[in-house]
């Protein structure tokens, strides 16, 4: 295909799918000035704070112009997904007090901008299976990366690795553009996304771009269960998945590990236990998910 007039996809890293989707690179271009306007007015996110970033206002997430923290190729992610080359932005649209990355994602500030057309050459140059957009979250910087996608030369498939707590405007940016949504579904009720991520409304907005992360792409579920949230978190949330979602691979994870600011929160003291993750499994197992 010709590089210079379109810009197309294929989608199905993942077994027995097949779909495809094609976006213009015009449309494309499109995109990044929309996202731009967002910008002017931030409502990238569903903190929607309405700060002008171009003009240097910042926002909750602090983030101003796109900064990478490391970018290398991982392989430690899903089997599916490695090699994937993933690319840390600083920054997030949360604050969770046991964040295992807090160096990058509460300090917006660290890391280096790299120009579009550069970071395009990089992605073009790496032997990978797709580009694994992460953070803090890549939310911040979605106009950055749409940018970066009107430069790139190479057919590679595009992971949205995110918090998933992006407005219907932003997803609307991704269709067509991004293939997989590797989603970090963290709770199962919105008091607990207060208390641990400084987060509002958390279920209704994660919900619904769930649904809509299916109807665009291919969708990995990632849980990490918590220590003492087995049945206000962990459970609702395997029970809505497999009650409202029929295409999706999840990945319960068990490594949950005290970092930053856990200490302060009791049950979070504690790495999570054996009979925990187990119990965790055999629900998931009994809902017919794994
Ligand atoms: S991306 Fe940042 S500035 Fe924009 S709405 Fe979200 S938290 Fe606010």
């Amino acid at each position: 295909m010709n590089h210079k007039n379109a810009l197309s996809r294929y989608i199905g890293i993942l077994k027995g799918k097949e779909k495809a989707k094609y976006l213009l690179c015009e449309d494309l271009k499109d995109r990044v000035r929309d996202a731009r306007e967002i910008m002017k007015c931030c409502h990238f996110c569903e903190r929607r704070c309405s700060v002008n970033r171009l003009d240097g206002e910042k926002g909750y997430c602090g983030v101003l112009e796109s900064r990478v923290a490391s970018e290398f190729i991982h392989i430690g992610e899903e089997p599916e997904l490695v090699p994937s080359y993933t690319i840390f932005f600083s920054g997030c649209t949360f604050s969770c007090v046991y964040c295992q990355n807090w160096d990058i994602s509460q300090y917006p500030e660290r890391g280096t901008y790299i120009k579009p057309e550069i970071l395009a050459k990089m992605i073009s140059s790496v032997n990978a299976k797709n580009v694994n957009w992460v953070g803090g979250d890549p939310t911040p910087n979605l106009s950055y990366i749409l940018e970066v996608l009107t430069h790139l030369n190479k057919n590679i498939p595009q992971v949205w690795n995110s918090n998933m707590y992006l407005t219907e405007e932003s997803m609307r940016l991704l269709d067509g553009v991004m293939d997989i949504y590797l989603t970090d579904f963290k709770y199962g009720n919105d008091k607990c996304a207060e208390r641990l991520s400084d987060v509002k409304n958390y279920l209704q907005i994660i919900e619904r771009n769930h649904k809509l992360a299916e109807e665009q792409g291919e969708v990995i579920i990632r849980h990490l269960v918590l220590p003492d949230h087995l049945d206000c978190c962990t459970k609702p949330i395997l029970k809505w998945i497999s009650e409202n979602m029929s295409n999706f691979r999840l990945n319960i994870m068990d490594q949950y590990r005290p970092e930053y600011k856990a200490m302060e929160y009791e049950e979070l003291q504690r790495r999570l236990s054996f009979d925990e993750y187990q119990e965790a499994l055999k629900f998931a197992r009994d809902l017919g998910l794994i």
